[in-house]
């Protein structure tokens, strides 16, 4: 796992390092990196991240030989680039994702995905999408062995590079020219020799540019493929020591850099140089150490190109016994990597299924997180009930008995003097019995609204059970206290009870007492329940405070 110097690791910050290596060749550094990036974007749910640390991965991952996972991160990035509504995104992955799938042998998938990134940039209008595409797909059919249509594919990309950055003009170059060494030596075969001098001409004015691009941004991947294009362009060209000397520069800096793959070709075209020469049992050796370095590099195609070459130069030598073995390893691997490559397309298939698992998980996940938001904010508003229920008088609305128990003591706590009354309906027995319980009930929710309505924000009125409410009075004392109570007494008297039946006639009585603190509640209660029977004693419809 990386660590940084300094400072706290971002997936940002790893990401940006991851890229710096990929630009400067060190791949191998920079998918550990782009890794690294990958696992705490995944684990911070960050998808943007992930998925752009993917396709730093599958970028350099295919230039080491892991093509097949580098096609596995490349498939997740779409997953999840589709997600988040990234088509220019989803674009670049598919066109990056013809790479490894060509190195595997894989044409039709790799074609299949460039098909998808050319509807894309179409459909974006978007020139620079346009120009990769192009590129890829003349590469791709480059190596399936229409050098013509490649030619086509290449040659229009090369002409919308202008004004495309260094990494961008170095790609097309670099295409152009490798395209060429093929092109012409089958323009050659045909007898076409004017047309292949001019295609040999202009693709070595593409690879000077490219090596020299490749060595302003010193980036030795690139120094070391053009340096190779370089030299077999010059091999046909008829320059043998200038192709020699430069294939050898070239695999020099694939061998210093752990670039397998390009020291397995640079191999193999020193071979080729030398049978041009006529230095046969040279070739031969060169061969066999390029068989070597692809066996390594786990390059099949490559491996069978070389055993082709090194059945036809031992029949140059006239070792025809050898000429047949190695003839016979060349259909054997074709044959071998035919069947890899079902195995492969079989191991994607699988792992498509997986992703399609990953994207129903996801969804799954996303309706789980739904429900439970649903059922949350569900179980909240039945708590809010049940907590209401627990704590609110149905019938009025007001705080019940257990919730006054409750606030009382907390009220009296908060400091400053407080007083407590007990309010009494009085002879509510008799309203009962002439207007009915219906009534009765109304007259205790009009009771309560009263009260309510006249005590302050830091009071408290109770329905205490019964007929009976418990008021608490924050204020400056036992007058300002009896002065409210007064005014609650009155506000009730004066309540125009005949609107609701005619003849009734409600008043409440109040005792009232001072709290000396929140341990002595229970005595103050009592005084003042002792103070309303003394109101009722005296009357009724009156406040008794002392
Ligand atoms: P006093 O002035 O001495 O308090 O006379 P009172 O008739 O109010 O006293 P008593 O305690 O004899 O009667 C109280 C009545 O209040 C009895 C009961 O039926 C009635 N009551 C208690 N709770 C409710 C209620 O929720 N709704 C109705 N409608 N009546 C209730
Ligand atoms: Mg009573
Ligand atoms: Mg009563």
């Amino acid at each position: 796992m990386y660590t940084a110097d300094s400072g706290p690791v971002t997936v940002d910050a790893l990401l940006e390092e991851a890229e710096r290596k990929r630009l400067a060749g060190d791949y191998r550094a920079g998918c550990e990196l782009a890794r690294a990036a990958a696992d705490m974007a995944a684990s911070a749910g960050d998808d943007a991240g992930e998925a752009a640390a993917l396709r730093s991965l599958a970028n350099q991952l295919m230039r080491l030989g892991g093509q097949e996972e580098a096609i596995a991160a490349c498939r997740k990035a779409a997953v999840m680039l589709e997600g988040l509504g990234d088509t220019v995104g989803l674009c670049e992955v598919y066109t990056l994702q013809a790479i490894p799938l060509l190195e595997l042998g894989m044409h039709d998938e790799a074609l299949g995905v460039l098909a998808q990134a050319r509807d894309i940039a179409q459909s974006l209008g978007d020139r620079d999408l346009l120009y990769w595409v192009h590129n890829r797909t003349g590469v791709v059919h480059g190596t399936m062995g229409d050098r013509e249509l490649s030619s086509e594919y290449l040659m229009l990309a090369l002409s919308m590079a202008d004004g495309m950055d260094a990494e961008a003009r170095f790609c097309i170059l670099n295409n152009v020219s490798d395209n060429a060494v093929y092109e012409v030596a089958r323009l050659r075969g045909r007898g076409e020799t004017v047309a292949a001098g001019t295609v040999l001409a202009g693709a070595l004015g593409y690879v000077a540019e490219a090596l020299h691009l490749a060595r302003e941004a010193r980036h030795p991947f690139r120094e070391a493929i053009s340096l190779d294009n370089f030299g077999m362009l010059l091999a046909l060209d008829g320059d043998l020591d200038g192709a020699a000397a430069l294939i050898e520069e070239s695999r020099l800096i694939a061998v210093r850099s752990g670039y397998r793959t390009l020291e397995s070709g640079a191999l193999q075209h020193q071979a080729r140089v030398r049978l041009m020469r006529g230095d046969h049992a040279e070739a031969i050796e060169g061969l066999l150490l390029a068989l070597d370095r692809a066996h390594q590099a786990g390059e099949k195609p490559m491996a069978m190109e070389i055993f082709r070459e090194l059945s036809e130069a031992y029949e140059l030598i006239g070792d025809h016994v050898a000429a047949l073995a190695h003839y016979k390893d060349f259909h054997d691997l074709e044959r071998e990597l035919h069947n890899q490559v079902a195995a492969a397309r079989a191991r994607m298939a699988a792992h498509h299924f997986e992703l399609d698992n990953v994207r129903l998980e996801a969804e799954n996940a996303r309706l789980e997180a739904e429900l439970h938001r649903a059922r949350s904010a569900e179980l909240a508003a039945d708590n809010l009930l049940w907590q209401r229920q627990a704590t609110e008088d149905a019938l009025t609305g007001l705080p019940n008995r257990r919730s006054a128990d409750e606030r009382l003591p907390k009220l009296v706590a908060a400091g400053g003097p407080v007083c407590v009354a007990v309010a009494d309906v009085d002879l509510f027995k008799q309203v009962n019995d002439r207007y009915g319980h219906f009534i009765g009930d109304e007259v205790l929710r009009r009771i309560a609204s009263i009260l309510f309505d006249r005590i302050g924000e830091t009071d408290l009125v109770a329905r205490f059970g019964g007929e009976e409410f418990l008021i608490a009075l924050h204020g400056s004392g036992i007058e300002d206290a009896r002065a409210r109570c007064e005014l609650l007494r009155a506000g009730v008297a004066a309540y125009p009870w005949e609107t609701i039946e005619p003849g009734l006639a409600v008043t409440i009585s109040l005792g009232l007492a001072e709290t000396a603190g929140p341990a002595s509640l229970t005595e103050t209660l009592s005084v003042a329940d002792r103070r309303l029977y003394e109101a009722k004693r005296a009357g009724r419809n009156r406040v008794q405070a002392d």
